[in-house]
């Protein structure tokens, strides 16, 4: 399928579903995914592997975001948002701490009303250093896809044991600093039937946001190739029916359909 990989460090902006004009860093390789999940929905693609001798280094990004947003300015565009996402789990990165410094002293420099926001698949904010750094940005928006083992391992693949109550614990350690992101799909795979928007799965899920009390939720769908053609988007209703019940208890959701 045409999945695909960011083939440099800093890319945009481009106009964001979910964030608004968004300047994108990719701390990952340009030539392959590392990530701590393989989730069956990855516009990136399957995952080899978590780990990689190619990072690019905290300089390199330091160097690269600063010329862009020199660019940027001289050009009358600064984005909105700068977000890291890219090429697989930006919290992967082993100076991920430091670049987060980085990009706060170049956001303050050249662009302070601009938000720093990090996508991330939740699987390292145990942490200490990582969630530190998390606490530092303006927006963490952190995945959680469903609260059930057997759902996870098929929808995510992580390529270690989940402990999904140590995952919510930690979630709520953010004390409302995160927006959880939850991708609802459905489909097969490897002969399973996959579908994380039943009653079971979004009733526990409502619970699990309960407990975690984020600043707000994004739901969203797939919206472009995945690696296996055998899942279908969630239609934009059954979204909105979800949402209502997440605003239900309070907390402001987003839907991308
Ligand atoms: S966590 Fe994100 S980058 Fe990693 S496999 Fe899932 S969708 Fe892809």
């Amino acid at each position: 399928m045409g999945t695909f990989l960011f083939n440099s460090i800093v890319f945009g902006p481009v106009k964001s579903r979910r964030l608004g004009v968004s300047l994108g860093i990719n701390l990952l390789p340009t030539n392959q995914k590392i990530c701590s999940f393989d989730c069956i929905y990855c516009e990136c693609g399957w995952t080899n592997s978590m780990t990689t001798s190619d990072f690019p280094s905290a300089s390199q990004v330091e160097l690269s975001l600063e010329s862009k947003l020199i660019a940027m300015k001289e050009s009358g565009e600064l984005p909105d948002v700068i977000t890291f996402a890219g090429n697989g789990e930006p919290t992967l990165h082993p100076e991920f701490p430091i670049i987060i410094d980085n990009t706060i002293a170049l956001r303050n420099m050249y662009c302070p009303s601009a938000k720093i926001a990090v996508l991330s698949n939740s699987t390292l904010i145990q942490n200490i250093n990582i969630f530190n750094s998390l606490l530092k940005v303006d927006q963490n928006i952190l995945k959680l896809d469903s609260v059930f083992p057997e759902t996870i391992e098929i929808l995510n693949q992580p390529l270690f044991k989940v402990d999904i109550s140590g995952l919510i614990d930690n979630l709520k350690r953010f004390s409302g600093r995160c927006t959880i992101q939850t991708l609802f799909v459905k489909g097969s795979f490897r002969g399973k039937t996959i579908d994380n928007t039943t009653d079971t799965e979004v009733n526990a899920w409502l619970k699990a946001i309960q407990k975690i009390k984020p600043k707000d939720v994004m739901i969203y769908t797939i919206a472009r190739e995945t690696p296996t053609d055998t899942l279908h988007k969630i239609p934009l209703p059954t979204l909105l029916v979800i949402a209502r019940k997440v605003e239900r208890i309070g907390i402001k959701t987003q839907v991308s359909g």
